[in-house]
């Protein structure tokens, strides 16, 4: 059945291959730790558990090829310096946004976009001054400098903006509101929710969408809830909006999944796939426009890196990807379930569960000791971290610290564990200097067959389709 599929995408992509035009519409997808691992790894785990495609849809686009993603300083780039590659097709020092190696601004896609006449958007699950879309927005020494991104927002060439919310810095006492109001006053109407989304295409000028939650980041597709904003809600209204505004010109339209790169960082194999799936969903309404103007359209995916170092197989020439059917939460939302079971906030009142309760917890949630056997030596390194955080010198609030998040260590050595027997290894909860991938599809895909590194595919989505560089 998959090679069937396959094929037939194939087939299908292959014949809309070539266009004597530039393109009208460009969609570019980023996921961000999204690395060829992960792509992969998210197949089998579809194809095992059935929570989605067993052939991710743009790993079947006809041009399919690796990119370099190391940055001007280090084999291992951050957000910041694959983003601004991506952007401004240049290299840069981790942690820099839209600037080149020497500190001097450089214009991006979407300033070269507007230039030639086209309407932009920029969308992402994280907030809107994240490392990846600010540097299709912004330029600023440190990509912790969120709210100098925030206010260059304001004035950037960005017709369509998306995104959990503003982050905002600690030590300025703002809250995200305040460059809501700041948006507002600069003309741009911002939206709440699906709900608010609806009309988006009558909407006169600039328009930015947020979650209409007070987060700065949407959930983990893994962890949604019915009524959470969902990338596919931004980028069904980003196509309705440019594509209503920007009908005799055309656009150009940067989407990021930005939290496969969370779940790569949290070693947590379940989220990351599953926002894989998600991203995926968000590409699918990009081939539905495509369907409509196939001559038109040009669409990439790719990642700024890759995260964690994910292997396939950890040690055994076998995969058991069903083994993880069972999870149907974040690691971080399984840690906060397991703080309100067996934590209680206030020392006086902590309770010592039993062994087996903890073993009912998992076997709940995970499905440890139940369909997924534990073996010996995993059920004794378990139950010595059970004694560290329960046991008489016992510390409650031992935990394990990723990037975006902090774990209890009885849980993530449970994850741990359950990412191990199933299959999927990580080295580390940081980025790899691994390639990644470049798939590509529609109206001039071919001239991506060359690009072989992240720098190279802004100035070749320019040429293509006569953005102004300058
Ligand atoms: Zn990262």
């Amino acid at each position: 059945m998959k090679k069937v599929l396959s094929l037939l995408l194939a087939v299908f992509f292959a014949l809309h291959l070539s266009a004597s035009d530039g393109p009208k519409y460009v969609f570019y997808f980023i996921g961000d730790g999204m690395g060829i691992n992960q792509v992969i790894g998210t197949c089998e785990y579809n194809e095992a558990t059935g929570y989605g495609p067993a052939v991710v849809n743009f790993s079947q686009f006809p041009v399919r090829g690796f990119i370099t993603t190391y940055s001007s300083n280090s084999l291992v780039t951050d957000s910041a310096a694959a983003g601004t590659a991506l952007a401004c097709g240049v290299k840069t020092y981790n942690s820099a946004i839209g600037l080149n190696a020497d500190e001097k601004p450089v214009s991006n896609l979407c300033e070269w976009a507007k230039a030639a006449g086209f309407g932009t958007g920029v969308a992402t699950t994280v907030g809107i001054n994240h490392a990846t879309p600010a540097s299709f927005i912004a330029h600023t020494r440190v990509r912790g400098n969120y709210e100098d991104i925030a206010v260059q927002y304001m004035t950037a060439p960005v017709d369509f903006g998306a995104g959990g919310g503003f982050i905002v810095e600690k030590k300025s006492g703002h809250n995200p509101a305040y460059f809501e109001n700041m948006a507002q006053k600069n003309g741009i109407t911002v939206l709440h929710g699906p709900e608010q989304f609806k009309d988006i295409a009558s909407q006169e000028g600039r328009v930015l969408c947020l979650s209409g939650k007070e987060q700065n980041s949407l959930p983990y597709a893994i962890d949604r809830k019915e009524d959470d904003t969902t990338l596919s809600d931004f980028v069904s209204a980003g196509i309705s909006y440019l594509s209503a505004h920007f009908a005799d010109k055309g656009f150009f339209f940067m989407v990021e999944g930005g939290k496969i790169d969370n779940g790569g960082h949290a070693n947590d194999a379940a989220a990351c796939f599953q926002e894989l799936n998600d991203f995926a969903d968000a590409i699918d309404l990009a081939l539905d426009f495509y369907m409509q103007h196939p001559e038109e359209t040009l669409i990439l995916v790719t990642a700024d890196h890759e995260t964690g170092g994910l292997m396939l197989g950890s040690g055994q020439y076998e995969m058991h990807p069903d083994r993880m059917a069972a999870q149907h939460m974040s690691m971080d939302a399984l840690t906060e379930l397991f703080r309100q079971t067996f934590i209680p906030e206030d020392e006086k009142d902590y309770i010592t569960p039993s062994w087996e309760q903890i073993k009912g917890f998992f076997r709940t949630h995970l499905s440890l000791w139940d369909s997924v056997e534990v073996d010996d030596d995993a059920e004794a390194s378990l139950l010595e971290t059970y004694n560290s955080i329960f046991g008489l010198e016992g510390n409650r609030n031992s935990s394990v610290e990723n990037l975006y998040s902090s774990n209890s260590k009885m849980v993530t050595d449970a994850v741990d564990y359950l990412n191990k027997t199933a299959g999927y290894g990580w080295s580390f909860g940081s980025h790899s200097g691994s390639p990644v991938g470049l798939y590509v599809t529609g109206c001039g895909a071919d001239a991506f067959v060359t690009v072989k590194d992240n720098a190279q595919i802004a100035p070749t989505i320019a040429k293509l389709a006569g953005y102004k560089r300058d």
